[in-house]
C-alpha cells in the first residue's frame, strides 16, 4: 500500500542516507489510525557514522564566528517561518494536534527560539568575564561548546523540542545528533533540510531515527558530551544515570504533576479558562499540564458549574477544520494508557466523574479509528488517589477542594515532582507569598502554559535537571575556562631560598 509520505531515512554528514539496519516502523496518523510513512531504523554503525560526521563538523562548527553563527540560525528562522504552514500540516498528520495549534504554536514557538540565540550570541551574549585582581594581574573566562551532543525528543511537541535542544546546542558551538521520538519522526529530516539550506555545514545537525534503544546507544556512547532528553521521569532517571555515571552533561526535561491553586478572591472565569488551559490544551499532552486543580470548598458549586458550561468549547473533529481545537491522542499505545487511567479514577479511587469518561467524543465517521478521549473532569478527589499522584499526560483534570491556601500549599508540594504550578488570584500579595512556597521551576500567576523564549524552564525534584530557553539556558551547552595572568614578573613561591 502506498504511504502518504515517502520513506524516511536517516540525516547525517549534511544528507539523506540510507539505514543499514534492514529494520523499518511506521509513523501512524492518530487521527484515523492509518500508517503515514515507513521509517527506517538507525543501526549502531549508523549512529557510529553520524557522530563521526558531527566529530568532524564541530572542528568547523566551533571554531566559527559568533556573527557568522548567527546569521545562519537566523536563516534557518525565516524558513522555518516561511513553510510555516506546511510544516504544522506534517506536524498536525504525524502528531494528531488540531492545525490551529501547529500552524499558531509548535513552529513559530521554535524558531522563536532559535532567532533569540542567534541574536544573543551575534550580540555578545558568549563573552566571558574579566576580573581585575591586583594591579598587574587578572582573571579572564571564556565560555567554550561542550562537542558533540545528543538530543533525545518526546512527542508532545516534535519539532518545537527538535528546535529548542537544537537552537542552543549549535548557537553555542556544539554539534547534535538527534533522535525523535518514533511516535512522531516526521519533523527530523524537514528540520535538518533547513538548517543545510540556511548554510549550517555538514555534520553539525543530524538526525537518527528508531526507538529507545537506538536512544540508549546514542545516549551512552564515549562520544558524546552531553545528553539533553525530554520525557517520562522513568526514562530520564535511566538516561541521566548512564550519561552521569561517565560524567557526562545532562538536561532532563521530565513529566509532571503540577498544582494549580484558585485563591478564594480569583476572577471566577480567568481560573476556570486557565484550568482548561492547563488540562485540555494539546488534549492534555503539556508536560506543565496543571493536573492538580486546587479550588476552595466555598467555591465548589460555582467553579463546577462554569467548567460544565464551557466544557462544550474544547472542540474535537478533523484536524484541520478551523473550529477544531482538540485532537486525539498521540499513538494507541498512549490512547490505552490514559483510558486505563479514566476507568481506575472512576472504579479504583471512586472518583466522582464530573464530565467526560473513558468513551470517545462525537467525532466524525472516517476518525472514529482514531485515538480520541473525551475531556474529563474528576471532582472531590483527594491526595492519595492514583490519578491524582500519577501523570496521566492525556485530558484528565483532578479537582481537589480545600479549606486554607495554606493547606493548599502545603497539599500541592506532596509530590515527587516540581515541574510547573500556578496560582489565581487578584491579591498580589498572595499571589508571589504562593508562588514563593510552590516547589516548582515554572510558575505562573493569573494564567497558565505560556513559554516564550525569555522564560528559562526547567524542572525541580523528580521533573528535571537544567533548565531550556532564556539566558540561563545557553549555558548547559558550555564549559567555562578561567584563566588567571599575572603580570608582575615574579612568581610567588615558597621555595625561592634555602
Ligand atoms: P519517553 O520517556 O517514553 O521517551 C522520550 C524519548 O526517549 C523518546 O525519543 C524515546 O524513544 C527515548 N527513549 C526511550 N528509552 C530510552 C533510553 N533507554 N535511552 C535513551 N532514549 C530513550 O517519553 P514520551 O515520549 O512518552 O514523552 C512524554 C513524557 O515527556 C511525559 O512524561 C512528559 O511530561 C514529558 N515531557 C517533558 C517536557 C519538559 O520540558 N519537561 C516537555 C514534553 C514532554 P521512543 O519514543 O522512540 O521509544
Amino acid at each position: 500500500m502506498s504511504l502518504p509520505f515517502p520513506t524516511r531515512q536517516l540525516y547525517y554528514d549534511g544528507q539523506v542516507r540510507a539505514a543499514s539496519s534492514g529494520k523499518t516502523f511506521q509513523t501512524v496518523n492518530p487521527a484515523t489510525a492509518t500508517p503515514l510513512a515507513d521509517i527506517q531504523v538507525a543501526s549502531n554503525s549508523d549512529i557510529d557514522a553520524a557522530i563521526a560526521a558531527a566529530e568532524r563538523a564541530f572542528q568547523v562548527w566551533s571554531k566559527t564566528t559568533y556573527i557568522a553563527r548567527a546569521r545562519i540560525l537566523q536563516k534557518a528562522a525565516a524558513l522555518l517561518r516561511e513553510r510555516n504552514d506546511e510544516i504544522a500540516r506534517v506536524e498536525t498528520l504525524d502528531s494528531g494536534k488540531a492545525f490551529t495549534e501547529t500552524s499558531t504554536v509548535d513552529v513559530v514557538t521554535g524558531a522563536d527560539v532559535l532567532e533569540y540565540y542567534a541574536n544573543f550570541i551575534g550580540g555578545g551574549g558568549l563573552n566571558g568575564e574579566t576580573t581585575q585582581l591586583r594591579e598587574d594581574a587578572w582573571v579572564y573566562t571564556k565560555k567554550s561548546p561542550l562537542g558533540v551532543c545528543a538530543g533525545i525528543g518526546a512527542w508532545n511537541y516534535p519539532i518545537q523540542i527538535a528546535l529548542w535542544k537544537s537552537a542552543a546546542c549549535l548557537a553555542a558551538g556544539n554539534t547534535m545528533i538527534y533522535k525523535p521520538s518514533e511516535f512522531t519522526p516526521l519533523h527530523g529530516e524537514t528540520l535538518a533540510q533547513i538548517y543545510t539550506e540556511a548554510g549550517l555545514p555538514a555534520g553539525v545537525f543530524n538526525v537518527v531515527n528508531g526507538a529507545g534503544d537506538v536512544g540508549a546507544y546514542l545516549t551512552s556512547h564515549p562520544t558524546i558530551a552531553k545528553v539533553s532528553f525530554t520525557g517520562q521521569v522513568s526514562t530520564g532517571m535511566k538516561v541521566a544515570g548512564s550519561a552521569g555515571g561517565n560524567m557526562k552533561y545532562v538536561t532532563m526535561e521530565l513529566g509532571g504533576k503540577s498544582p494549580l491553586i484558585v485563591c478564594p478572591d480569583a476572577d471566577l472565569e480567568s481560573a476556570v479558562d486557565g484550568a482548561m488551559m492547563a488540562n485540555f490544551y494539546s488534549t492534555g499532552q503539556v508536560c506543565t499540564n496543571g493536573t492538580r486543580v486546587f479550588v476552595p470548598r466555598s467555591l465548589k458549586a460555582a467553579f463546577e458549574k462554569r467548567l460544565l458550561e464551557k466544557i462544550p468549547f474544547v472542540r474535537a473533529g478533523p484536524l484541520f477544520d478551523e473550529q477544531t481545537n482538540y485532537g486525539p491522542l498521540s499513538s494507541e499505545i498512549h490512547y490505552k494508557k490514559v483510558v486505563e487511567y479514566i476507568r481506575y479514577g472512576i472504579e479504583n479511587d471512586r472518583a466522582t466523574l464530573l464530565t467526560g469518561g473513558p468513551g470517545k467524543p462525537d467525532v466524525p465517521q472516517d476518525l472514529q479509528a482514531g485515538y480520541w478521549v473525551k475531556p474529563t473532569v474528576f471532582t472531590d478527589c483527594n491526595d492519595d488517589m492514583r490519578i491524582v499522584k500519577e501523570e496521566i499526560f492525556g485530558p484528565v483534570m483532578s479537582i481537589l477542594y480545600y479549606d486554607t491556601v495554606e493547606e493548599a500549599v502545603r497539599r500541592a508540594n506532596t509530590t515527587e515532582m516540581g515541574l510547573a504550578a500556578g496560582v489565581f488570584t487578584k491579591d498580589l500579595n498572595q499571589a508571589h507569598k504562593v508562588i514563593d512556597q510552590l516547589q516548582a521551576g515554572i510558575t505562573w500567576v493569573n494564567t497558565w502554559g505560556e513559554s516564550p523564549a525569555e522564560m528559562a524552564v526547567g524542572g525541580w525534584k523528580k521533573s528535571g535537571l537544567g533548565v531550556e530557553n532564556g539566558h540561563k539556558g545557553i549555558e548547559a551547552w558550555l564549559q567555562n575556562k578561567s584563566t588567571l595572568v599575572d603580570m608582575s614578573g615574579a612568581v610567588a613561591t615558597v621555595f625561592a631560598k634555602l
